[in-house]
């Protein structure tokens, strides 16, 4: 279950500016605050997909951490624990009953919005990524972890990412 809470929906309100800033050629609304991705994705009057917006604190800086806190205050430069990116199996059910159905875009910013990365849903929930399940503040979960290599950084690739993979070349208006 996700609980609904203020703290929830103001980190929604900037994620949400953050990834509407990206935008030049698509348009992103809020439909519904409790159920399904948090935005559809429109390109002129058509709806054509969706995006599933995190925020991960622990990624404070720019780049993607090659070391993790722990391994660090033992002094090593590199570890393998930042190697895969993780998404909580929460986020693999399909869309709410009635919902057209379109590709879900899943992007996370780092903890300042200076960076980002993109993958398509359909790329992170396949079997093969599916993990070990880890206690988390909501309890225990799985997560689908997907190496890094198979994701896109970078807030100037996120547009141009969405519009690759939905075929839409992107000096185009609508
Ligand atoms: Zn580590």
């Amino acid at each position: 279950m996700i609980i609904y809470s203020p703290e929830n929906a103001k980190a929604g309100v900037v994620t949400d500016e953050w990834f509407c800033k990206l935008l030049k050629v698509l348009r992103a609304e809020r439909r519904y605050k409790r159920k399904g991705p948090d935005l559809w994705l429109f390109y002129g009057e058509e709806h054509i997909a969706y995006v599933e917006l995190e925020r991960k604190l622990d990624w404070e800086s720019y780049e993607w951490p090659t070391v993790c806190k722990q391994c660090a205050k033992k002094g090593l430069k590199e570890c393998n624990h930042w190697d895969k990116v993780n998404f909580p199996e929460r986020k693999a059910r399909g869309l709410p009953e009635g919902w057209p159905e379109k590709p879900v875009f899943m992007v996370t910013f780092n903890k300042d919005g200076t960076n980002a990365l993109i993958v398509e849903h359909e790329i992170v929930f396949t079997p093969e990524h599916f993990g070990e399940r880890r206690w988390t503040r909501r309890g225990y979960e799985h997560f689908y972890e997907v190496p890094k290599e198979k994701v896109t950084f970078g807030l100037e690739n996120i547009e141009p990412y969405i519009l690759n993979r939905l075929g839409i070349r992107s000096g185009e208006r609508k």
